[in-house]
This record gives structure tokens, C-alpha cells and sequence, in this order.
């Protein structure tokens, strides 16, 4: 793909050449709190423009849009609705690969990856698109003589997204799709690092015929977040993150009478039994290792080796690294691009220093490929860590890198504890072929997403995605159906026609036998 995004900007500021306003009441408002932060791009390590950071008082001003607009969109017909779910998908198709471009020049993932990543966005949309089904509710007739109940689910209000670097249209899409369906209005507050996706989707969802103040969207940073958290108008917050600011989010959120979804960080781990086919394994541990640079929540950061497996699948795997093709998403051969920012990458390479100091084997160094060497591009080559025990730092914290881990253990007693054990629960995969013992790990673990010889199992739009433990904060998964019961509150309704002349007082407690 050689498509080049047209940059989302307003005006020109300094060296920087542009700066990427605000989406509020259904047009681009250039910020004006004089706060701004760099956008790079990953592949040439520059600045490629600012974005602009909101105030206090621009957040406000896209509460008050999307309050101004609720009224009239949570009366719009169910089928008017449906009808421009329907356009938004059909814009979001037709425009992929601009959406994919603009990953590609903040974010750094090669287009393949950033078309990927839009295909799963868009699933999120035309789930959404059945919203007159997922809304029915629930009618018993006769409860009581007479007497009817029915349910049924009413949108919150204002409800705000904020959203991390890794997935910057995907997971915007997670959460916007099914909230503006169910009636919300919407803010999204995206990450500051690759923000121009989230205007580009406000620009598209205008021409769907949004309207106005429908879908927000305020740029910056944790001024932004705080007034969100705090804001009275707000209903509902949903989060997707690191743990201590998914961790924050949720009790600030919550303590100012939110709802309030937050999902965090992740430390996947890929289980592989002694019957596993090598070749296989090895295969789903590099593509779900080192993918988008490794920075998925869902990555594959340790293989867990059981017994006698281990030292044939780290020659498989390391047979393979070699061949992964790096570079900017300007070459199409380039399967993994390069990291999003240079501090990132700087502290992801620490954990190839602190791994070597503290005993663990590194059958490769990421840091001997020649983009790392010789590019001012955020690049870093693969690297594969071996004999890592859980009290090295490799393993402890979330790397969110190309960095993989192996550690060994002798039986699947072991794997499970170790995997138990770890404070994140967002996804996991067992390699074997055997049913049953897939089967008891499905049953014993405990991960709110299970893979079977399926390394990333992130679950289609008609499920829900969440972690346990660490990796979620609240009740309801994100997307899915409980993404339409997060949108939605019920109400039941107890009713009754009596014919006139048929009534008399009763102090009892309402009874219906
Ligand atoms: P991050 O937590 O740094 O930022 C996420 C959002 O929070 C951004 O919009 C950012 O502006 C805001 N933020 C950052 N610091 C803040 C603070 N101190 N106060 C208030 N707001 C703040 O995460 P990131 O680096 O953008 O994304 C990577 C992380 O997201 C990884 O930990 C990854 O595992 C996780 N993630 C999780 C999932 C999931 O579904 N569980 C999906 C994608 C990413």
C-alpha cells in the first residue's frame, strides 16, 4: 500500500509545520489552552506535527455539545439510526486505507497491520448496525391480574472513551459503535500520540449524518482525562490502558458516581505441552510476538515451555527471527515497523540489559539489526530472552515490545500456577494436541481470554473483549453485549388498565397472589 495520509491539521505552528485541533459539535475547533504535544513519526524519528492539549473549558464545550445533542438523537427512530450505523460502515469500509494511513504515520504499523486493525474496528460497526434486535426487551403478560411488566434499556447521556497509542481507530471503534447506537453521545478523548485517526473517524461519521455534538472528540492529556473523570454531565467512562492509569481512571471515575469500564495492561502467556506441534507453535509464538512491534494488549509475550519441549521450540523460534522483514511502512515488504516513540523504545531495550544482569539468556538481541544501528526511526530489531525466571523484571512487567520471553517449567501443574499467579489476566493460549488437556485449561485458568492453538484469541464483535485481574477494572467487558448493557441502563415498567369503578384503597404491600 502506498497510500500517504493527508495530515489532520488546522494551522501552522512553528517547526513543527501543523497541529492537530479538537472535534467538537460536528467541526474542527482549533485548541486554545496554548498547550500542545509532539506527534512523531516513528519512521524517520521527527516530529511530524503537535496536537493541541484541551483545557478545562474545552472539555467543557464538548460536554455541552453532546449534552445539547442527546435530547434529540436518543428520540431519533431506532431505524433512522440504523440507517446511519449502516453509512458509517459503509464510509469506514470505503475509506480503510486512509483510516490505515494515518496509523501507519503516527503509530508506525505497517499497512498490512493498520488494514488489520480497521477490519476488527469495523466488525465493532456492523455489529452495531443490528442495534433494533440487541435493544429488545423483555414483556410478561398477566404478572398479576390485569396486570403487565416490561423492561427496557434507555441510553446513559453523555458517555467519554479514552483510548491508548496502540489501537487508535480500533478501539475507538470498540466503544463508540455500540454507545452512539444504543442513543448515547460520545466524547473520545485518543491518545495523545497518534490522535489524527480519531478527527478523521469524527470527519467520516459527519458525512454518515451524525449529527452534530453526536460524536466529540477533545485531544490532550491528563488535564483532558481529569475533567472527563470529574465532569457532572458524564455518565459513563470507558477506558482502555496501562493498569495504574486503568486503575486510576476507575476509582476517580467511580468515586464521582460513574459507571466506569478500564481495561489495562497484559503479560500474555502462550503455555506449549510436550505433544504440541513444534513447528506450529513456533510459528504462532513469533507472528503473536512481535506483530505491531508488540504492542498489542493481546501480544504473546512469554511462552511457557513444558518439559522436553522447550529446546526444540527455542531453535524454532529462533530460526525464524531472522527472516522478519523490519522497516517503515513505506516498504512493502516491511512486516513490523517501528516503535511509537524513541523513550519507548529506549526503556524497552533496558529489559535486554536487566535480563542479561539477572541471569536470563538472550538468544537475540534485537539491538544488532541495522535499522536500530543506523536509522533515526524508533526502530528495534527482535529479540528472544530464554530461562527467564518470574522474579526478573523481563517477566514481571509488561515490556510492550518486540521482546519474547521463555520460561521453562517441568509439568502443566507448573505452567498453570505461573500463569495464575501473574497479577494480568487479558489473554492466553495453550499449544497441544490434546482435547483434554486444552479442555481442563480452558476450565482452570484464570484469563478472561482463552486461545486453543489460537495465539491472539481477541473475540469477535458479537462476543465481549476483557481481561481478569489486572487487566479490567469494572464489570463489563468492552464491545459485544456487554457493550450494549454498559451503554444502557433498564427500566421496568409495571402497568395496568382498570376499567373505571373497579378500584379501592389498599395499605398492603403490592401483592400478585
Ligand atoms: P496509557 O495508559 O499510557 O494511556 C492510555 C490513555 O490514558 C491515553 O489516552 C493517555 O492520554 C491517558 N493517560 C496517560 N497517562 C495518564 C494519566 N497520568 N492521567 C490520566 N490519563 C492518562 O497507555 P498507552 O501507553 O497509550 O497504551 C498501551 C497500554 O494500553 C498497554 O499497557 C496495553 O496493554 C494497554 N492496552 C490494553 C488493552 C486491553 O484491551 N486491555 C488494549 C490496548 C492497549
Amino acid at each position: 500500500m502506498t497510500q500517504v495520509a493527508e495530515p489532520i491539521t488546522d494551522r501552522p505552528v512553528g517547526a513543527t509545520g501543523a497541529t492537530v485541533p479538537h472535534w467538537i459539535g460536528g467541526r474542527r475547533v482549533a485548541g486554545t489552552s496554548g498547550r500542545r504535544g509532539p506527534v512523531f513519526d516513528p519512521a524517520r524519528g521527527t516530529i511530524a506535527r503537535e496536537v493541541d492539549f484541551a483545557s478545562v473549558e474545552e472539555v467543557d464545550a464538548a460536554v455541552a455539545a453532546a449534552s445539547a445533542a442527546f435530547p434529540a438523537w436518543r428520540a431519533t427512530s431506532l431505524s433512522k439510526r440504523t440507517e446511519i450505523m449502516f453509512r458509517i460502515r459503509n464510509l469506514v469500509d470505503a475509506h480503510r486505507r486512509e483510516i490505515a494511513a494515518h496509523m501507519t504515520a503516527e503509530h508506525g504499523k505497517v499497512p498490512s497491520d493498520a488494514l488489520g486493525e480497521v477490519a476488527r474496528g469495523l466488525e465493532n460497526l456492523e455489529f452495531a448496525c443490528g442495534v433494533p434486535h440487541l435493544l429488545k426487551g423483555g414483556y410478561s403478560e398477566q404478572v398479576s391480574g390485569g396486570v403487565d411488566v416490561y423492561q427496557i434499556r434507555q441510553p446513559l447521556g453523555v458517555v467519554a472513551g479514552i483510548t491508548p497509542f496502540n489501537f487508535p481507530a480500533m478501539v475507538p471503534m470498540w466503544m463508540f459503535a455500540n454507545a452512539i447506537a444504543c442513543g448515547n453521545t460520545f466524547i473520545l478523548k485518543p491518545s495523545e500520540k497518534d490522535p489524527s485517526a480519531g478527527i478523521y473517524l469524527g470527519e467520516l461519521l459527519a458525512e454518515a449524518g451524525v449529527p452534530d455534538g453526536v460524536f466529540n472528540v477533545v485531544n490532550g492529556d491528563k488535564v483532558a482525562v481529569d475533567r472527563i473523570l470529574e465532569h457532572p454531565h458524564i455518565a459513563a467512562v470507558s477506558f482502555v490502558g496501562s493498569t495504574p492509569i486503568a486503575k486510576y481512571i476507575y476509582e476517580t471515575g467511580t468515586r464521582h458516581g460513574k459507571r466506569v469500564q478500564a481495561l489495562g495492561g497484559a503479560k500474555n502467556h502462550m503455555v506449549v505441552l510436550p505433544d504440541a506441534d513444534i513447528d506450529m507453535a513456533a510459528d504462532a509464538a513469533v507472528s503473536a510476538a512481535y506483530g505491531s512491534s508488540g504492542e498489542r494488549c493481546m501480544a504473546v509475550a512469554t511462552v511457557v515451555a513444558v518439559g522436553a519441549v522447550a529446546d526444540p521450540l527455542v531453535e524454532a523460534i529462533g530460526k525464524r527471527l531472522p527472516k522478519i522483514s523490519i522497516g517503515p511502512g513505506s516498504d512493502p515488504d516491511a512486516e513490523m515497523g517501528p516503535l511509537v516513540t524513541g523513550q519507548h523504545r529506549d526503556k524497552v531495550v533496558s529489559y535486554l540489559d536487566s535480563a542479561v544482569a539477572q541471569g536470563a539468556e538472550v538468544v537475540a538481541d534485537g539491538r544488532n539489526h541495522e535499522l536500530f544501528k543506523g536509522s533515526d526511526g524508533f526502530f528495534l530489531g527482535v529479540s528472544l530472552i530464554d530461562k527467564v525466571t518470574p522474579e526478573m523484571d523481563c517477566y514481571r512487567d509488561e515490556i510492550f515490545g518486540p521482546v519474547l520471553t521463555v520460561t521453562r517449567v517441568g509439568t502443566y501443574d507448573d505452567a498453570l500456577k505461573l500463569v495464575n499467579e501473574n497479577p494480568y489476566g487479558n489473554g492466553t493460549a495453550i499449544f497441544t494436541r490434546d482435547g483434554g488437556a486444552a479442555r481442563q485449561y480452558q476450565f482452570d485458568v484464570n484469563v478472561g481470554m482463552v486461545g486453543i492453538n489460537v495465539p491472539i484469541p481477541v473475540p469477535v464483535a458479537y462476543y465481549s473483549f476483557g481481561g481478569w485481574k489486572g487487566s479490567l477494572f469494572g464489570d463489563l467487558h468492552m464491545y459485544g453485549p456487554e457493550g450494549i448493557q454498559f451503554y444502557t441502563r433498564g427500566k421496568v415498567v409495571t402497568s395496568r388498565w382498570p376499567d373505571p369503578g373497579t378500584s379501592k384503597v389498599d395499605l398492603g404491600f403490592p401483592r400478585t397472589r
